[in-house]
């Protein structure tokens, strides 16, 4: 174990700003039988129907058309919503027009729901059956979509459970109730909180900052850890040999199981929960406590 060598410089505006606008929800996914849609007016549209038709105020903080190859006759607008109301309201299918711009319309799979209409249920023994537990729990709330069982890093079941809503009535009250009876046995309910995201120079592979404000003049490979002039003639002779910049282990520099990239994580997860107008605990429990077992393991870790 490497002695850690970041301190708060690396804890960036940029940094946390990039873990703030990149936590809110995943983008709803529209596919029109046109290539001649203008997302502007869909998302306009769409507001306005549900404004009309629902007496919902949609709020969509932007849309873009999807970069991915798709058929000639045939686009996809991502919609991105501003929070976990407005996630909610177009989460429910029959909210949603079924024609948008005199176009008919397929909504592509769902996204995933987010850490903000999720909780924890902790101390559920690993005895007790997920299935028959899940039946119980359905019974009890109508807007719950998902309960996974937590894993560790090592792929084990642990006693933690998270549960998905696609609403945030429902998961609001239980939090506020902070417990949670089923099988005849009270669980205690926390939020569920995503780790922040760290950002990583695509040219030097420091940590803190983007590319456009990367100050080094070469490319650092991010496998081998040489600085080079090219990185585009420099790959095909690079030794493959992993070799991190931060903490000299051999995996490469933007590994993100790096121990100098989990502490500047936790840290900068942190520093997010401590901040005032955290996106994160915006809902509820304002006497959070910090608790590293409250958060999903690492993708690989
Ligand atoms: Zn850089
Ligand atoms: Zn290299
Ligand atoms: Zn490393």
């Amino acid at each position: 174990m490497t002695a850690s060598t970041l301190d708060n410089d690396q804890l960036t505006e940029e940094a946390e700003r990039l873990a703030r606008t990149r936590y809110p929800c995943p983008p709803f996914i529209v596919r029109f039988p046109s290539s001649n849609i203008k997302e502007q007016k869909v998302s306009e549209e769409l507001c306005k129907h549900l404004k009309d038709n629902k007496q919902l105020q949609l709020e969509l903080i932007g849309y873009r058309r999807s970069t991915l190859k798709y058929a000639a006759n045939e686009c996809d607008i991502l919609l991105f919503v501003k929070d976990n109301l407005s996630f909610s309201f177009l989460y429910n299918d029959t909210n949603g027009p079924t024609t948008l711009l005199r176009s008919t319309f397929t909504r592509l799979k769902s996204p995933s729901i987010p850490p903000q209409l999720s909780v924890i249920m902790k101390s559920v023994g690993l005895s007790i059956n997920i299935e028959d537990f899940t039946t119980e729990l359905r019974s009890m709330f109508s807007s719950l979509e998902n309960v996974v069982r937590m894993k560790n890093r090592f792929q084990k079941e642990i006693t933690l459970v998270k549960l998905e809503f696609n609403c945030r009535v429902e998961r609001e009250n239980l939090l506020s109730d902070g417990k949670l009876r089923a099988c005849s046995i009270s669980f205690p309910v926390v939020e569920y909180l995503a780790q922040a995201r760290v950002l990583i120079c695509g040219k030097c592979c420091s940590i803190g900052h983007f590319r456009r404000q990367c100050r080094q003049n070469c490319e650092t490979c991010r496998t081998c850890r040489q600085a080079v002039s090219y990185i585009k003639q420099h790959l095909p002779l690079c030794s493959k040999q992993p070799h991190c910049i931060h903490c000299k282990q051999n995996h490469a520099s933007d590994d993100m199981r790096c121990s100098e990239v989990k502490n500047l994580r936790a840290n900068l997860t942190r520093r997010l929960l401590n901040s005032n107008n955290g996106l994160i605990s915006a809902s509820s429990s304002p006497g959070y406590l910090y608790d590293q077992s409250n958060f999903p393991r690492l993708p690989y870790a």
